[in-house]
């Protein structure tokens, strides 16, 4: 252990999806050595996704398995290869984007986060549901020394799509949020920073989410079955439901865009080009780059945004992704993942 090196000779503890279809299982491992850039992360808390569901349920083509998933991981640096850009001791966030070839026509505009050679953490290389991970330094989201790990942790994945899916809407003054889950409501909290009008469309009868969405400032919540009480400027698809996109497009005006922010979604039943005429847009958002990482964390703490979140021990990510499967979780479902984990829930800074 040298001055590279600050992890000592212990193990790493992690949660290990064997196949498709599998529970995940605890397992006990040394701890990867640093090479090139990369860096190991102690992590302290790791939020749960729905796309870690589809990891589960095989439906991430590009997964392999055995797999640690998690792809929201807060946590420090403390150990380092000889070419990483991060200190020891570092406050970072790994969040989907684990790496891009760097050299394609989408990684040379600004677009990493269309690379065909693009990685993802907890679908090609292990992820967050760990003591322990690797990162390559040059893709870990640096935080500010104040974030707690727990509440940060939603931040990486929820509210980098609401935010990537926030600015394709341009500059939009009134907006319908379409699902009122995780990501909708750190949008809408930062929609109404940016003074803009939240409509929230929710699944008809949940009447806690349209409170909810209300407490947060949002101008009207409904049911996704009612019409618009107004023509919106924009509409942000949360819900992975393909018939809210014709829905949409009726609530919106002339000039005005539906952004698609999840990465699967039934099938889009078909519509009148009436619908669409008036120069009306449907588009969706794909993964996240860095850039928006570094944007993101800037405006989260600008309109002092707070994650709803559930908290659970790392041992119980099963129960975790359980309870995100039937509706029970409020909020983002946070494992903790390491002994510190607790004592950062409300990290002071340092
Ligand atoms: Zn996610
Ligand atoms: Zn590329």
């Amino acid at each position: 252990m040298g001055p590279e090196d600050k992890t000592g000779t212990e193990a790493m503890r992690c949660m290990v999806l064997d196949q498709p279809g599998a529970r995940l299982r605890e397992e006990q491992r040394a701890l990867p050595a640093c090479v090139g850039s990369s860096v190991l992360i102690r992590v302290h808390a790791c939020g749960v996704c729905r796309t870690d569901l589809h990891l589960q349920d095989g439906d991430l083509p590009a997964a392999s398995y055995p797999r640690v998933p998690g792809h929201q991981a807060v946590g420090e640096v403390v150990a380092r290869g000889p070419d990483a850009v991060l200190p020891l001791g570092a406050w970072v966030g790994a969040a989907w984007l684990a790496g891009s070839c760097g050299h394609c026509g989408f990684c040379r505009s600004g677009r990493e986060n269309l690379c065909d050679q693009a990685t993802f953490h907890g679908c090609h290389v292990d992820g967050g549901y760990a003591s322990h991970m690797l990162a390559d330094s040059r893709y870990c989201i640096p935080l500010e020394r104040t974030l707690a790990a727990a509440a940060a942790t939603p931040l990486l994945c929820a509210g980098l799509i609401g935010w990537r899916t926030l600015r394709m809407a341009g500059d939009a003054r009134s907006i319908g949020i379409y699902g009122f889950g995780s990501a909708a409501h750190l949008v809408t909290q930062l929609a109404r920073h940016e003074g803009r009008r939240v409509l929230a469309f929710t699944t008809p009868g949940d009447t806690a989410a349209q409170d909810f969405a209300r407490e947060l400032g949002a101008a009207w919540a409904g049911g996704s079955d009612e019409a618009a009480p107004e023509p919106l400027d924009a509409a942000l698809v949360f819900a992975p439901v393909g018939a809210l996109v014709p829905k949409a497009l009726r609530d919106i005006r002339k000039g005005g865009t539906v952004v698609c922010g999840g990465i699967h979604m039934s099938d889009i039943p078909s519509f009148p080009y009436a619908s669409l005429w008036g120069e009306r847009q449907v588009r969706s958002v794909a993964n996240l780059t860095r850039q928006d990482g570094v944007d993101f964390m800037r405006a989260a703490a600008a309109a002092r945004i707070t994650a709803r979140i559930s908290c659970y021990p790392l041992p119980q990510a099963n129960d975790a992704l359980d309870d995100l499967r039937a509706g029970n979780v409020h909020g983002t479902a946070v494992l903790l993942c390491s002994d510190a984990a607790t004592e950062t829930q409300h990290r002071p800074g340092r």
